[in-house]
């Protein structure tokens, strides 16, 4: 049964920077360098190379841009669901400072533009069993369209919803919603992770993780709440770890795994990211992944 990423896909242009620029500020980078990106690419890599059987929505222009993220992807999963846009390719901006954090920009015309269940066969590929993955770059109607339609066909339906719209997002629709800390506060209001996950199931969530950086993650199932710590490592750039985050835990739920186990084995590929450079490119391998799901499964037998 397949996991449908739907989402976007853009070129991130990456800076190494000794710090962050003030407005008005010009300065020369350490390095730069371009790679695949976008929150969706991001989440379906990820969920490829746990073994699932992905299926990637996300519309591009027509433009080198365009060719660039085909090819970097076409080993990665069947590309057919792309949807071709006479518009420019969407593309980011990540200036990554000597702490290894992050400021990104992005341009995200072909997203904005994107209707997965008007443009593509989403709808009739998706059905009972089947996972839907969603994130926040897309319209907030298409978005809850998505997850409705999922939710209609007996899918399981996990929603990212980053980057922030403002905008009402489904919950009611929503098996998993996965959001960081800062996202977590922006969305309910509240500071304590706990309390935010039960305000996100109180919304309609069946259930709600968040992100704590460094500290793992928080996991609100059944009422129950599990805090699952994060693996110690040497940090070089955390860009992408939320994404191999919720990639690899909807391949570990299309397995059949518990939502507490997927998010152990999530947190210890997000911290294989977090070790090394770039979004895309930091991504833990397909063998590295195997190995570090059959550790897990061997742990929780
Ligand atoms: P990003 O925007 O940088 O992709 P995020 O803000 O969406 O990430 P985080 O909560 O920062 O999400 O990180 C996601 C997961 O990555 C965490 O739950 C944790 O498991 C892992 N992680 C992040 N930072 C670290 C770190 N410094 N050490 C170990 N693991 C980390």
């Amino acid at each position: 049964m397949p996991v449908h990423v739907v989402g976007n896909v853009c070129v991130d242009t990456t800076f190494r920077v000794d710090r962050f620029p003030q407005p008005g500020e010009t300065f020369n980078a350490r390095s730069h360098m371009d790679g695949v990106g976008g929150k969706g690419a991001n989440q379906a890599v990820a969920a490829a190379r746990t073994g699932a059987d992905v299926r990637f929505f996300a519309a591009v222009g027509t433009d080198p841009a365009a060719a660039f993220i085909r090819e970097r992807l076409k080993n990665e999963f069947d590309l057919r669901q792309l949807s071709a846009k006479p518009l420019p390719s969407d593309r980011s901006t990540i200036l990554v400072n000597q702490d290894g954090e992050n400021l990104i920009v992005s341009g995200i015309d072909c997203a904005a533009d994107f209707d997965p269940l008007r443009e593509t066969g989403l709808l009739n590929l998706i059905a009972h069993g089947d996972i839907l993955v969603m994130q926040g770059n897309l319209k907030s109607t298409v978005t809850n369209a998505c997850l409705r339609a999922a939710k209609a066909a007996s899918a399981t339906t996990i929603l990212n919803p980053s980057p922030l719209s403002g905008e009402a997002l489904d919950l009611a629709a929503v098996d998993v919603v996965i959001v960081n800390q800062g996202e977590a506060f922006e969305t309910t209001g509240k500071p304590d992770p706990e309390d935010a996950a039960r305000d996100l199931v109180r919304r309609g969530a069946k259930a709600a993780i968040v992100t704590l950086g460094a500290a793992g993650c928080l996991l609100l199932e059944d009422g129950a709440v599990d805090l699952i710590p994060a693996v110690k490592v040497a940090v070089v750039d955390t860009s992408g770890a939320g994404d191999i985050f919720c990639g690899c835990l909807a391949g570990c739920l299309m397995k059949g795994w518990r939502l507490a186990q997927s998010a152990r084995t999530a947190v210890a590929a997000a911290a294989l990211a977090v070790g090394r450079r770039g979004t895309l490119e930091a991504c833990p391998s397909r063998v590295e992944l195997e190995k570090l799901m059959n550790t897990v499964e061997a742990e929780s037998l």
